[in-house]
């Protein structure tokens, strides 16, 4: 017997597989997609079984072992995988990789143990064995199996230390067996909620879409009641016999849903999340391949989790960037999703209360099945947005908080309210320059300034991590004069407690959730209102549920309508209504306060009155104009290199190639220096590609791409985007 096996080796071009043949002892072992460890020149290799073959006319090594019992690799997988390569321009042992938890990857140093718990079983009947002990402890523990048949050790040597004289006297014995690390903590219960008239419509819509591969936009603003059409259509899928695979966008959002759904379906949900240890990421990945959960809940990655029968596949918050991946493969948790309904036959549901454009213009389209659902479900109205032209504040004194969002806080801080601060920047001073000589801090290898973070005491690059401590004189000139300068939410929360000495002040930043379990600790202490004021970046700005938050404010909206991207204004649009919607939900009316120098900007007055639809007009035909997604489809091509001349000449070298092979209806712009042109050392250059119909693009790129592997000293790094 002969196998394939696909081995992942480091080299781009290494992405085919190898024949190698099977000694007897090992045939009845061979299945495809699991992992074997086979010689590869001097060195030992793992890989995946891809295929059998009854003969080979090459001569073969041997492979040395079968590591799984079990394949890996699904046969769906192993096609999800082959698509994934066609869809990214990715190496298929890449494609494999990423859906893979660390622990069944095809790399040497990733084995992961299981976990195995000690338990105690008796070896004699329970009758004879209270018989043979008349010590009252030893009884104790004999006592413990009246209505089990085992036991965990730990339970029983707590209330006895007898069990080691009941094993000496083989009267129970120890067993080992595999168990799950990770827990959901919640032990309360929850119903379902009667859907009110409007959720019962939009679910009636959905229902009839079980069975087929269509796609459903949600339109829900925020405290429409998602979730609970979520939860009763899981519920339905259930009832089926079926599973259903939910995503959510990132940790942020993760942990105050995973209580609800535990509450409403316990026992029978896998989360599959960043924040997880890889053992506790392998446990759920085998809960789920073994069949014992039948939910999934999870952020990108879990899109390929190994559910059977799928029923139905929720993206939440679809409009989140997080559901594209930002390193190869490329690849957006939405294609990978549209391909399984296609397997499954099963409809996927996209929710957002601000869809992406592309989102909309399909569901207008009728592509997708629109179902909006456009009121909260609590009667509670959308809450009151007002602008605070900030050029009048500075002028005044009042450069950080407005004098306006100020009194507010004090009102609701007297009113026992809670306020969240929105501020899309961490660390404490965005910039250090010294009033004598005007030196700035800059990142010797990035084209940025440092950072400084006061928690740690350092200065430190948001690209590439260079850090270097604190100085207290000028590196230039040795002066004392070294001027920190710009908001981060380190220098806001000091702030805060200076104006709100009695407040209780929390941040919340990727600094402040660095360690494990503290982004729940915080996210608890402030729903147990142990804090009056949350601040942070937009970690705060999603998903969460705080019924006692009566006011919201956004320190600068202008951030990032001044990214220069052409989703600009779809992400400020996406970000503020997001961090709006966290305003009243409950008891209290909700107010908002957007403080901004462009008090007459457009997006946020859309933001202001909550109009969707009119933000969606405007910025339909701006991108109509400017021939961009979802009018055209968008390639990336991003050359680096270290040596500046080379990525130039080769950037040009590409443009020219491609203007000779591809649609002369297709655009190309650039070669031109990327908006962080200097990353790591690295130079990056960029050319774009706008297209609506191009049959030969596809093609010409893989060619491209290819010719690029040989190249040593630049990387061409290709990405779709629509
Ligand atoms: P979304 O996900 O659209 O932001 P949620 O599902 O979180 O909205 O619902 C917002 C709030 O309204 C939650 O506290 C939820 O429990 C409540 N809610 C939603 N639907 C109902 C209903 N049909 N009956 C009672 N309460 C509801
Ligand atoms: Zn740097």
């Amino acid at each position: 017997m002969y196998i394939e096996v696909l081995i992942e080796i480091k080299n781009k071009h290494v992405d085919k597989t190898f024949t190698y043949m099977v000694p007897s002892n090992l045939v009845m072992e061979i299945e495809i997609g699991k992992r074997v460890l086979v010689p590869f020149g001097h060195q030992t290799l793992e890989g995946y079984i891809t295929n059998i073959l009854p003969s080979s006319s090459i001569d073969s090594r041997e492979i040395l072992e079968v590591i799984d019992s079990e394949p890996v690799l699904t046969n769906e997988m192993l096609e999800i995988g082959v698509f994934l390569k066609e869809k990214t321009l990715s190496s298929l042992s890449a494609c494999y990789s990423v859906m893979l938890p660390r622990a069944l990857k095809a790399k040497k140093g990733t084995e992961i143990k299981k976990k195995l718990e000690t338990y105690l079983v008796l070896m004699i009947p329970l009758e004879a064995a209270l018989k043979k002990c008349k010590n009252e402890s030893q009884r104790k523990v004999l006592e413990l199996f009246f209505n089990r048949d085992k036991i965990l050790k730990k339970e029983a040597t707590i209330i006895s230390s007898s069990v080691k004289t009941l094993i000496k006297n083989e009267i129970l014995k120890e067993v080992f067996e595999e168990a799950y690390r990770y827990k959901i903590a919640s032990h309360l219960k929850g119903e379902l909620k009667k859907l009110t008239s409007l959720q019962q419509e939009a679910y009636q819509k959905i229902y009839q879409g079980f069975y087929k591969e269509r796609v459903f936009l949600l339109h829900g603003v925020t405290g429409s009641g998602k979730t609970e059409i979520y939860f009763h259509l899981i519920k339905d899928c259930l009832n089926m016999g079926k599973s259903a695979l939910v995503l959510v966008p990132e940790i942020s959002i993760t942990s105050q849903l995973v209580h609800r759904f535990s509450e409403i379906f316990p026992e029978n949900i896998a989360v599959l999340h960043s924040n997880l240890s890889d053992g506790e990421k392998y446990d759920e990945w085998r809960k789920i391949s073994r069949g014992e959960v039948n939910i999934v809940i999870g952020a990108r990655s879990a899109i390929f989790a190994p559910l059977q029968n799928i029923g139905i596949i929720i993206m939440d918050e679809e409009h989140s960037d997080s559901y594209k991946q930002e390193s190869n493969p490329k690849y957006h948790a939405l294609d990978v999703a549209k391909k399984r309904s296609e397997i499954h036959h099963c409809p996927i549901l996209l929710g957002s209360a601000t869809p992406t454009l592309s989102s909309m213009a399909r569901a207008l389209k009728q592509v997708y099945t629109y179902v909006p659902l456009l009121e909260r479900a609590n009667g509670k109205v959308l809450p009151t947005c007002e602008i605070v032209d900030m050029t009048e504040e500075v002028a005044q004194r009042h450069p950080i908080l407005s004098r306006e969002l100020e009194c507010r806080i004090i009102e609701k801080l007297n009113k026992k309210e809670q306020v969240l601060l929105l501020l899309n920047r961490r660390g404490h001073s965005t910039t250090i320059t010294c009033s004598n000589c005007g030196f700035t801090y800059r990142c010797p290898h990035c084209d940025i300034s440092l950072t400084y973070h006061k928690s740690s005491n350092t200065n430190r690059c948001h690209y590439c991590g260079y850090t270097v401590f604190k100085e207290e004189t000028c590196p230039k000139c040795k002066e004392d004069s070294l001027n920190y300068y710009g908001l981060g939410t380190e220098k806001l929360e000091d702030y805060l407690n200076e104006i709100f000495p009695t407040a209780k002040i929390v941040r919340m930043d990727r600094d402040s959730t660095s360690n494990k379990g503290s982004y729940e600790k915080i996210i608890q202490d402030f729903s147990m209102h142990k804090y009056d004021i949350m601040l942070g970046t937009q970690m705060i700005s999603k998903g969460l549920d705080f019924p006692l938050v009566s006011l919201v404010g956004i320190l600068n909206a202008d951030a990032s309508l001044n990214i220069p991207e052409f989703k600009s204004n779809e992400k400020t649009f996406d970000l503020l209504c997001q961090a709006s919607g966290r305003a009243g939900r409950k008891s209290t009316t909700g107010e908002v306060i957007i403080q901004t120098f462009y008090p007459n900007n457009f997006v946020l007055n859309c933001v202001k009155n909550q109009d969707y639809f009119k933000f969606y007009k405007f910025e339909m035909n701006i991108r109509k104009t400017l021939k961009y997604p979802p009018f055209y489809y968008l390639v990336h091509l991003s050359i680096k290199s270290k040596d500046y001349e080379l990525a130039k000449m080769e950037s040009l070298k590409i443009k020219k190639y491609l203007s000779s092979q591809i649609d002369s209806e297709s655009i190309i712009l650039g070669p031109t220096t990327a908006n962080m042109f200097l990353v790591n050392k690295v130079y990056h250059f960029e050319i774009l590609i706008k297209y609506r119909f191009d049959k030969k693009l596809l093609k010409v790129l893989k060619e491209l791409d290819e010719q690029f592997l040989i190249y040593k000293n630049v990387t061409l790094d290709i990405e779709f985007e629509e």
